[in-house]
């Protein structure tokens, strides 16, 4: 593999799509090695095959607001690849959504779902609209909207959509409503629903639940467990309230949480009551990182900062891409961090990771950790293709299961001759040689 020739050529064709780009660095560096090893592959071009998406879809999103007046937003679906299974991916509405964006995530999913065991390809999707401040009426106009356009191109057996950011189970509500109407239809076509039309118990915890159930298994390398342990957490979204429950479970202290305008240090640590407070101004539409210091006196709100300056064991990034650079994971280090563990997507920038790594800390990707999001969603479609609904020890028993066989495969195509675990490469690799021979399998289409 000539990766410079093969990261110039995709600049020259996509400039300035950065995610997108890091993206594929970061997988192409890892699987070099295996890739060589393997003419077979780069006979059959898997690596130009695989960097395309196979389609992208773009279209307008006309909605009209409380006052009356007329707003337009762009909505996207990227169809990535589905040689194992039908797309599946989540849908970002956020204004910094673009199409840099959706390829990063779209790529990272499909490797991401092959690690799953399940049958799932990759894709994802969304729109540059806030659902920050609006009302419930206009965000269901816009998800109707949105919806409008979608539905010509999902379906139950061919792309399955389901949340990520700004998109929780308001959102897949109003989007299934509509597509229901359209296609005229009950089916398992959008996961994260509402328990009583088709959506499967744990779903909305499980993305938090499983990192941290991942995060677990990293540390039992170590002969190490929660208990005890002081976690720092970024976000306070669908993923992040999921892992501080769960790390909260398993007897660690959660001391933070985040948004975009800074970081709350509750050195009591963020459990019961003070979770479900969160829950309350995040249900609101709200602003909820500064609020909270109000509520709780203990805690301290930093204004403009991120946690990782905070000393901790444990350090769960949870909320965006790129939100953990090299000088936040040296104070991470500095600090005496054991395990990162990434529940966003590519929270870490590459030279963050590159310290994780050289520390031989233990540091595990999105793609590997959160992919118990993802997992629960292919649950789910396996419960409403069979029409039935498995009880909540089922689910998450299946779930732990997932993780704990998603961290076994990162630890045989990640260990070094020394014992370290590189799990960036142990996933990058895993998800890669399942996609790629299935590729092969079927031919060059
Ligand atoms: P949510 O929208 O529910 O939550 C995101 C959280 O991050 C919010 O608390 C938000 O604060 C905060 N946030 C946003 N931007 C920043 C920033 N620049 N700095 C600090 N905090 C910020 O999203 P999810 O929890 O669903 O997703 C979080 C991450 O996990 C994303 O990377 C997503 O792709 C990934 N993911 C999600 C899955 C899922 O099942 N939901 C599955 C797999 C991955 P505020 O609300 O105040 O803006």
């Amino acid at each position: 593999m000539n990766l410079e020739k093969i990261m110039n050529d995709l600049e020259k064709k996509h400039p300035g799509e950065n995610e997108y780009l890091q993206a594929v660095r970061e997988v192409l560096e890892s699987i070099e090695e295996v890739y060589n090893e393997n003419p077979h592959f780069e006979s059959a071009n898997i690596i130009d095959r695989l960097v395309e998406p196979d389609r992208i879809l773009t279209f307008k999103v006309c909605w009209v607001d409380d006052s009356g007046k007329v707003q337009v937003n762009l909505g996207y679906r990227v169809q990535f690849n589905n040689a194992i299974g039908p797309y599946k991916g989540g849908l970002r509405f956020h204004p910094s959504v673009n199409l840099s964006i959706l390829k990063f995530l779209g790529f990272e999913q499909i490797f991401k779902n092959s690690l799953t065991t399940l049958p799932m390809g990759g894709a994802k999707g969304g729109s540059d609209f806030d659902p920050k401040g609006k009302s419930n009426a206009e965000i269901m106009r816009f998800c109707q909207s949105f919806m409008l356009e979608l539905w010509k191109l999902i379906g139950p057996e061919t792309d399955v959509p389901a949340g990520d950011i700004g998109v929780g189970g308001r959102e897949i509500g109003f989007l299934y409503g509509m597509y229901r109407k359209l296609a005229r239809e009950n089916t398992g076509v959008l996961t994260g629903k509402g328990l009583n039309w088709g959506g499967s118990l744990i779903r909305p915890e499980a993305t938090g639940f499983g990192a941290v159930y991942f995060a677990k298994e990293m540390l039992a390398t170590k002969g190490e467990t929660f208990k005890g342990k002081t976690v720092a957490i970024s976000g306070f979204g669908n993923v992040a309230w999921g892992a501080t429950i769960k790390a909260t479970e398993l007897g660690a202290r959660v001391v933070t949480i985040s948004g975009p305008d800074g970081y709350i240090y509750d050195p009591d640590g963020i459990s019961g009551e003070k979770i479900d407070y969160l829950l309350e101004l995040r249900a609101s539409n709200q602003d909820i990182v500064k609020p909270y210091s109000y509520e709780f006196p203990n805690a301290q709100f930093h204004q403009g900062k991120r946690p990782w300056e905070v000393k901790c064991d444990i350090a769960l990034p949870c909320a965006t891409q790129n939100e953990l650079g090299k000088e936040d994971a040296l104070n991470l280090i500095k600090n005496g961090v054991i395990c990162v563990a990434e529940g966003a997507n590519m929270p870490s920038t590459p030279e963050a990771i590159e310290q994780f790594l050289e520390h031989k800390i233990l540091f595990a990707p999105g793609k590997a950790v959160n992919a118990g999001g993802v997992a629960t969603s292919g649950l789910e479609m396996a419960q409403n293709a069979m029409k039935l609904s498995w009880p909540i020890k089922e689910v998450d028993e299946r779930l732990h299961e997932i993780m704990c066989s998603i961290h076994s495969a990162c630890v045989k195509y990640g260990k070094d001759k020394e014992g370290y675990v590189n799990y960036v490469k142990g996933a990058n690799v895993a998800g890669f040689l399942k996609v790629a021979n299935a590729m092969l399998d079927q031919g060059v289409i």
